[in-house]
């Protein structure tokens, strides 16, 4: 049995740019935006490489590991919707391709969480439209 999923789904403000990495992360694959121009990777994804300023952007699949990069832990969220969640962890992971992504970090107890610990990207089919992209840890 599956219960309606109640909480906040993303909003991406520019679609066209962030498309391929929703699109990728319900087949289940972490994809990052490089610049042909400058060969960098860089998320979050938008119309302009954020080193060189060319819009020459193209996707690159990567392997969804990193290492905890940041952390807190969130016992009174933003958004009521979260409430069932308390206590979580909001986290800045540091991709081994470079990039560094905000994302939860799942299946560990909050006391667990250590910086630089290995992490590994999980995919939450949270709807049949939306995959959130999670951390575990590696
Ligand atoms: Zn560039």
């Amino acid at each position: 049995m599956t219960t309606e999923y109640r909480k906040p789904l993303p909003n991406p403000a520019h679609w066209p740019a962030s498309k391929p990495f929703w699109e990728a992360a319900k087949r289940h694959e972490l994809v990052m935006p490089r610049c042909r121009r400058c060969d960098k990777l860089f998320f979050y994804p938008r119309e302009v490489c954020p080193y060189c300023l060319q819009s020459d952007i193209d996707w690159q699949q990567v392997s969804g590991r990193g290492r905890l990069y940041s952390f807190t832990v969130i016992h009174q969220p933003a958004n009521a919707a979260f409430l069932d969640d308390v206590p979580y962890i909001y986290a800045m992971v540091q991709l081994d391709e470079g990039p560094r992504m905000i994302s939860n970090l799942v299946d560990i107890a909050p006391a667990e969480a250590k910086v630089d610990m290995p992490v590994v990207a999980v995919f939450d089919d949270v709807t049949p439209e939306w995959t959130l992209v999670k951390f575990r840890p590696a």
